[in-house]
């Protein structure tokens, strides 16, 4: 690329934005990292909170690229499959495949964007700006301009910015004011549900209080809680409720409701959860919701990537495994093209539909946390597939092709795993599940030839 291209200012210091620019100071660029809030290296955190992401291998793959995955691997919790708890007390393990490996990881923000952070200070030193916000762009992206708290402001002119600020993002902002001049594309998807975190305590004498190498699940039909392992043995749980309805954060209004409704749907949890109602009371409450735009930049000089472009809803696991992916990506790119505006338009041309596909994937996969994992004919079709997955090491179902295939776009991974998700959906309903081996050979044929038609 050509030299006077070199200067790159990044627009937020979150997981995808760290990893963007030490991708690009790796590969030789002039990288700055403008980060509204303080750095997080220096903020005491609260105690007893620790807040975890699944890491899989997408995001493990684009990690591997900057040669942080080893490091980061070690600092994270194994979790071979869901633990679905009943109301009863009563549980049951769904493992996430049969393939020895298969697993996703988890691992706590903060380790994970300090980490990030670190590596950028080793290759630059004073290229990360912290509580410097992005403010404006002007002159149709030429000039940027962020600001400090005290309204000082840093200027650039001609540069490339590369905007990882996040689902709120400024820059996808300015680019949706430039309509109808500029044909921007743009949806917002708000789900009537929000979260609540809550943290589950390790044991008294230490070890973990459940389980501590799976992901827990109180599946509700309208609501759920999930609890992810952290490396100090403690959980995050976190609460998932429409806002309205008998069950919803507008009754759960006192403490005595809360304890109620907490007692009577997680009854094997409740004794472990720490001060339900101080965190529930104190702690805000998360919305959730999915953003799709189109194109991904904007002229020959901006760039959006990771939940700036595609924020989406975290029930399957991929909002940063996708931005990771992105950077892998852009990565990719930058051996192709030599010149900004057109590794832009390819950007945007490979990683939309892919973006688009996991969004829809996690609204999917609300569903079937919330409602299925508890009915009997998914749990039927969740046990054949894991036969199918035993007998053949090709057979991959459509999570695994999402979290466990990098190889596969989550584009192919959609289609093909929708498919396959329909026809083995109505074996289970007619209760026609194949016995012998004849018969599973037959419908893994099946399925192949099916999938054969999709390409990728
Ligand atoms: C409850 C929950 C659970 C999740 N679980 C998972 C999971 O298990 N696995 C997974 O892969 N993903 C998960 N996600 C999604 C994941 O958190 C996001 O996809 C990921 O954080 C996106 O990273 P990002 O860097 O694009 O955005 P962010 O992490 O939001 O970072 C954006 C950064 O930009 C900064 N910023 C914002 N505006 C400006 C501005 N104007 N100027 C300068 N800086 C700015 C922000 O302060 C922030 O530091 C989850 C999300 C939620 C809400």
């Amino acid at each position: 690329m050509k030299t006077d291209s070199r200067k790159v200012v990044v627009a937020g210091g979150g997981l995808v934005g760290c990893l963007t620019a030490l991708r690009l100071l790796q590969r030789g660029f002039d990288v700055s990292v403008f980060e509204q809030r303080e750095d997080m290296r220096r903020t005491p955190i609260r105690a007893g909170r620790s807040i975890n992401l699944a890491l899989s291998p997408r995001g493990i793959r684009a990690l591997a690229l900057c040669g942080l995955d080893e490091a980061l691997l070690s600092q994270a919790i194994a979790m071979k499959g869901r633990l679905v708890h009943s109301v009863d007390g009563s549980v049951q393990f769904q493992p996430y495949s049969v393939r020895p490996g298969d697993c996703i990881h988890s691992i706590s923000r903060r380790t994970l964007n300090c980490t990030l952070l670190d590596a950028i200070d080793a290759l630059k030193p004073g290229a990360l700006q912290f509580n410097q916000r992005l403010m404006r762009i002007e002159d149709e992206g030429a000039h940027v301009v962020f600001e400090d708290a005290l309204g000082h402001a840093t200027e650039f002119r001609d540069s490339i910015l590369i905007a990882a600020d996040g689902a709120g993002s400024a820059a996808r902002k300015w680019m949706l004011s430039r309509t109808p001049g500029f044909h921007f594309n743009y949806s917002q998807h708000f789900q009537d549900y929000g979260y609540k975190e809550l943290t589950i305590a390790p044991r008294p004498g230490g070890g973990f209080a459940l389980q501590g190498d799976v992901l827990h699940i109180w599946p509700r039909g309208h609501f759920m809680m999930i609890a992810l392992p952290n490396p100090d043995e403690s959980f995050t749980a976190t609460l998932f409720l429409p806002y309205q309805g008998r069950e919803g954060f507008n009754a759960l209004d006192t403490n005595e409701r809360l304890l109620v409704f907490m007692n009577t749907y997680f009854p094997d949890a409740m004794g472990l959860i720490e001060n339900p109602e101080v965190d529930f009371f104190n702690n805000p409450t998360g919305y959730l919701y999915t953003v799709k735009c189109n194109p991904w930049h904007y002229g020959e000089r901006i760039l959006l990537i990771g939940d700036a472009a595609h924020a989406i809803i975290p029930f399957y696991g991929q909002g940063m495994n996708c931005g990771f992916e992105d950077v892998g990506a852009l990565d990719e790119l930058l051996d192709q093209f030599d010149d900004w505006p057109s590794l832009f338009t390819a950007f945007s041309t490979i990683r939309k539909p892919n973006g688009d596909a996991i969004a829809d994937l996690a609204e999917d996969n609300f569903l079937e946390m919330r409602d299925k994992v508890a009915d009997p004919v998914f749990q039927k079709k969740r046990k054949l597939e894991l036969r199918l997955e035993q007998a053949f090491p090709q057979y991959y179902s459509k999570y695994s092709m999402v979290t466990f295939r990098p190889d596969l776009s989550y584009y192919s991974a959609m289609v093909k795993g929708r498919r396959q998700d329909a026809l083995l959906m109505e074996i289970c309903k007619t209760g026609l599940i194949p016995e012998t081996d004849v018969q599973l050979q037959a419908l893994f044929t099946r399925l192949q030839e099916m999938n054969n038609r999709t390409g990728d």
